[in-house]
């Protein structure tokens, strides 16, 4: 612990971390020692990884990156905080991110951006930065993350490593800082597939906590063990095909996903895992997802109306922040918001309450839902007339330069176009690393595998084959 602790301190200069406790993780790792030491140990006992601080912790102060939870720590853990620590993790604290998840960069973060461990200016991708880049730097062996319209891909592809963003419904939230919470899905980043399940099996449980926790998925109980089991028979499976391991395997290719905005170097990383996924006996299938450019619009009008009503808890009674000087009572509420929110939430804030008011709600965010439903039956068009399983980029470029779209807020927006149709349909998708750009200082590029519902263990073992 101590010497992961270290190298922590080393590298501070990425900013991924937020809050360390030496103390805390100390008796951690104590713990999982005992167990070893017992012989009762699983397969995360003694593993060091680390939370987004979106997810609350009994121990760690937990910030969501924002200025208005600056002091704020939580009375107990999150599902998926408690489910790790059961399984044996040890945690070293808690990381860096966009604030409440807002943004795809890691710049929003109120404690100054994290850092791209392969070139320092650049972004290491958002909203989970601290996350991607913690394990890029090999600071953990995996980290948790979540993703609303990509924000575990994303980061993970800017700085090559995998990620996965699991079915919605099937890790809980409770104890996540919620943004839009009807497309907020935690999910791991870690170097490889097999890294990934390891934290992924054990966080896919029922939780009574969660409305939308789905008790039942694909006919079997949605508990432990259902991912790893859908891992190993597709592995098992793969094993029988012998040089040709992935044969019969349809893949989707949504020409959507290759239009003009696609960096060149990014189109030919992207092309050549494909040819790699061919010669191990797949198939590629040219597919359509037709309203690709309408989930950006779609996932603006949605998460920002579901962020507005979300952070309206926010109030300087309740939680966080409360001005030093006020009036009134809404005096009050309102300078504490003012001060305790960055720039990017109050936008959101703005557009939310906007597009849900009187007037404006048929216009706007009836019709964000009913692009929600096309999207959605879009994808399951594709799977069921034509594919397995669906490939494609994660971004449409390299990671940009820190503060280079400081003057344009909604460039970051469009570059989202990738990832958001998956979040609106609650769809599974991961990440993994697939080339580097050829600039002075290479960076990654990540390639998109997307699977039809509840296929996470399909998917990881997929992704195993290339890496
Ligand atoms: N970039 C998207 C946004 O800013 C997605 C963020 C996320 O998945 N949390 O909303």
């Amino acid at each position: 612990a101590d010497s992961a602790l270290d190298a922590i301190q080393a590298q501070s200069g990425l900013n991924a971390f937020l809050h360390v406790d030496a103390e805390l993780t100390r008796a951690q790792a104590r713990a999982a020692d005992d167990l070893l030491g017992q012989g009762r140990g699983g397969s995360l006992t003694g593993i060091p990884i680390a939370h987004k601080d979106v997810f609350v912790t009994r121990g760690w102060r937990t910030t969501a990156a924002s200025k208005m939870l600056a002091d704020y720590t939580s009375p107990f853990d999150a599902t998926v905080v408690s489910l790790l620590e059961q399984a044996g993790a040890v945690s070293l604290g808690k990381l860096n991110c966009d604030e409440f998840a807002m943004g795809s960069g890691n710049e929003n973060s109120a404690f100054g951006p994290a850092r791209n461990p392969w070139d320092a200016d650049a972004v290491p991708g958002g909203s989970s930065g601290g996350s991607a880049a913690a394990v890029a730097a090999g600071l953990v062996m995996a980290a948790t993350g979540t993703d609303t319209g990509g924000s575990v891909r994303q980061p993970a592809a800017l700085c090559g490593v995998s990620g996965i963003k699991p079915t919605y419904g099937t890790v809980s939230r409770f104890g996540m800082v919620a943004f839009g919470s009807s497309l907020d899905q935690a999910g791991p980043l870690a170097r490889h597939a097999r890294d990934l399940l390891e934290l992924l099996d054990p966080i896919s449980a029922f939780d009574q906590r969660d409305a939308t926790s789905l008790p039942d998925c694909d006919g079997a109980a949605n508990q432990s063990g259902r991912v790893r089991a859908q891992f190993d028979a597709a592995v098992a499976a793969q094993q029988e095909g012998g040089a040709k391991p992935l044969q019969g395997l349809r893949i989707g290719v949504p020409a959507e996903f290759f239009n003009e905005g696609l960096s060149p170097e990014v189109a030919q990383a992207v092309e050549s895992a494909l040819q790699t996924y061919e010669s191990l006996g797949a198939r590629r299938v040219e597919i359509s997802l037709p309203r690709t450019k309408l989930s950006i619009p779609a996932y603006y009008v949605i998460a920002p109306a579901e962020a507005s009503s979300n952070l309206s808890r926010y109030d300087g009674v309740r939680y966080g922040h409360r001005t030093a000087s006020y009036g009134d009572l809404a005096d009050m509420t309102s300078r504490s918001r003012a001060e305790g929110f960055g720039p990017e939430v109050l936008r959101r804030i703005l557009v939310g309450t906007y597009v849900l008011c009187h007037g404006y709600y048929d216009a706007y965010y009836l019709q964000a839902q009913r692009i929600r439903r096309l999207i959605a039956q879009d994808f399951q068009q594709a799977f069921a007339d034509h594919c397995d399983v669906i490939m494609g980029p994660v971004t449409p470029s390299v990671a940009k330069r820190i503060g280079e779209n400081r003057d344009d807020p909604t460039a970051d927006w469009l570059a989202d176009v990738y990832t958001l149709g998956v979040s609106l349909a609650g769809l599974p998708a991961m990440s993994i690393p697939c080339g580097f750009s050829s600039s002075a200082k290479p960076l990654p590029i990540g390639l998109q595998l997307i699977g039809d519902y509840f296929r996470e263990g399909q998917l990881l073992a997929i992704a195993d084959r290339f890496q």
